[in-house]
């Protein structure tokens, strides 16, 4: 899945963090034209070919792997027509917002649809922008097709061919090769083929005024490619740190990978117009597609790249080639979650901090200070929610409010995992060597059943690992971790510290409603001593503070405002919560929180806790 990146909007920082032949007479025909974009939106037409049934349906997904969200694609869509042989138009019923029935199927030839982009609707209608859509005329076309490309029940499975019309001029981006070019005038029109519909899913294509670049790691080609829309940066000047990223993670990794190509598509958000502002991205089996804002500094950008992309990298590892059934057979439209998003997003999260320490890309401190910080912010969600239930129930609403959990608390099951394992192997078999074991077995086309998956890590592992999940993933006991620290010689200490009455340093204990511009008190960062002092409970939207109204518009006054507070003076607030509209008064003090830090113990290099930390950090 993906990398969601939370950056409040005001500011520019960020503070987390198939080619096959076709056979023609069989494919299925899909073309898109971009220069032919009519108010906004580009036309479909697909061609699936001599239909024996008497009525079809034609859907449009509802959603799509890694992005455990319902996003209803449907709704960009328009004009669905559809028609004979004969050319003339016939029925189309709409049954939902993504499924359309035709019938008397035998006479129809292809169907033509309308589709608009997401980055310039309101919110995105959802729609997490790396898995988005854009349609800029002659500028940039971000192509996530599962945006644009809908299927014909029981078709999924049959060779797909796609062809994008594009100006001559024009460059696109994809790790689907060109399979065949035919130049008119002056437009170019790419074939792709797939061997099933999944290839189009993907396969994610930007195509534009693009700047480029190569390199090759160990075999493997890295095909980077940049939309800057301000042309603030070039592929050239994020190459040198996703070389070192990408070699960094194949000397990790070991022989798992043999992707001959790797396409990583970047897409800058331009900050000062509606445009993507859903940071992060979303992981392909070969490629990657991200999208950052523009504004960012070169030096955060690099580091936002390494975690970022790094986190997509590894999904290689899982779910990409150790996958259940629900991932493997995945239904775009009646969805089935499986249980262990702690294995597809946790410990993939937990691999992309790992690489950096023991490649030394970060050093060892800062290792720590991010799992410590992972534990401070998973405590803003349900400490006592069963890992693989929440992962169950991931898109209803009941459960998706802890989402982002998963990326915290996900990767500390990784990584706790990983220390009980090095201990009970004395140092040699970590959570890596257990899974590359599993993918020896498996691999990207026999996926497992999903309730077999912990008995079958217990088997190639040792029997006190299920007492782990037990214990800690499939019921409900907080994990303690200082308890597995000292396994590792780290000390687990508690402190209190002074923050900024609206920030922790960089990291905001408020964010921006998109929907409304309001402004509310994070669910997913512990509230510090002042607020919590007053009445603030998380998730309350804020609406004045001393009797001044603060917004989206003015939230910098407020933090700069705060800066000047002194301590004893009165403090109000007047928040909503439910719905209700609540005056919290108190007075001014020192806002502290309290933080966790690891330290390392001073024991000799003999003792067993720190021959298991090199092990666990340096192996
Ligand atoms: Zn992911």
């Amino acid at each position: 899945m993906h990398k969601k990146i939370a950056v409040l909007m005001l500011s520019s920082f960020v503070f987390v963090a198939c080619g096959v032949k076709p056979n023609s007479s069989k494919a299925v025909d899909v073309s898109i034209d971009l220069t032919a974009v009519d108010h906004d939106m580009l036309t479909v037409v697909h061609d699936p070919g001599k239909i024996k049934k008497e009525s079809i349906k034609f859907f449009i997904p509802k959603t799509v792997p890694g992005t455990y969200e319902l996003n209803d694609y449907g709704q960009f869509v328009q004009e669905m027509t559809a028609y004979d042989y004969d050319g003339n138009t016939m029925a189309v019923v709409q049954e939902d917002e993504n499924t359309w029935t035709i019938n008397n199927a035998k006479n129809l030839d292809k169907v033509s649809y309308k589709v608009n982009d997401t980055y310039d609707e309101n919110d995105e209608g959802g729609v997490f922008s790396p898995a988005g859509t854009n349609i800029e005329e002659g500028e940039n076309y971000m192509l996530n097709l599962h945006g644009f490309v809908g299927y014909f029940e029981g078709l999924q499975e049959m060779t797909h061919q796609l062809k994008i019309t594009r100006p001559i001029d024009m460059d696109g981006a994809s790790s689907l090769q060109v399979a065949s070019r035919d130049t008119i005038a002056q437009k170019v029109t790419d074939a792709y083929v797939t061997s099933r519909y999944f290839g189009l899913i993907d396969n994610p294509m930007m195509y534009g005024n693009l700047d480029k670049t190569t390199f090759d790691i160990q075999g493997m080609q890295v095909e980077f490619s940049v939309y800057s829309p301000n042309s603030v940066y070039t592929a050239e000047d994020l190459k040198p740190g996703l070389e070192k990223m990408v070699q960094a993670q194949k000397s990790f990794l070991g022989q798992i990978d043999n992707t001959p190509l790797y396409s990583i598509i970047l897409y800058l958000s331009d900050m000062d117009k509606t445009d993507a502002r859903g940071f992060g991205a979303l992981e392909h089996h070969t490629s990657t597609t991200v999208v950052l804002p523009e504004t960012m500094p070169l030096s955060e950008l690099e580091e936002t790249m390494t975690d970022v992309v790094s986190h997509e990298f590894f999904h290689i590892i899982t779910p990409l080639n150790l996958q259940s059934e629900e991932v493997h057979f995945f239904d775009y439209n009646t969805p089935k979650m499986s249980q262990h998003l702690w294995l597809y997003e946790g410990v993939t999260e937990y691999f992309a901090n790992l690489f950096q320490v023991n490649q030394g890309l970060i050093s060892e401190q800062e290792f720590y200070e991010r799992m410590t910080e992972k534990i401070q912010t998973s405590k803003g969600f349900n400490d006592e929610l069963a890992f693989t239930e929440l992962s169950t129930h991931i898109l209803t609403d009941d459960y998706k409010e802890q989402y982002y959990n998963v990326y915290l608390k996900g990767a500390l099951i990784g990584m706790t995992l990983d220390i009980k394992l090095r201990e009970l192997s004395d140092g040699d078999q970590g959570i890596l060597k257990t899974l590359k074991t599993l993918i020896d077995k498996y691999g990207k086309d026999k996926p497992f059943k999903d309730e077999k998956l912990i008995a079958e890590i217990v088997k190639v592992t040792y029997p006190e690992i299920q007492d782990y999940f037990d214990a800690y993933v499939t019921s409900t006991t907080p994990i303690p971790y200082g308890e597995f620290f000292d396994k590792v010689g780290l000390a687990y200490v508690k402190k209190e510290k002074k923050t900024g009455f609206f920030m922790d340093g960089q990291t905001p204990f408020i964010d921006v409603n998109t929907k409304d511009n309001t402004l509310f008190f994070r669910k997913a960062y512990p509230l510090n001593s002042t607020l919590k002092a007053i009445g603030v409970k998380p998730g309350d939207v804020l609406k004045s503070v001393n009797g001044k109204d603060y917004a989206l518009h003015n939230v910098r006054a407020l933090i700069n405002a705060s800066f000047r507070w002194k301590k004893g003076d009165d403090l109000t607030m007047l928040v909503e919560r439910d719905g209700e509209e609540i005056e919290l008064s108190g007075e001014i003090t020192q806002p502290t929180m309290a933080t966790y830090e690891l330290e390392e113990k001073s024991i000799s290099e003999d003792s067993e806790a720190y021959q298991l930390r090199e092990a666990w950090l340096k192996s």
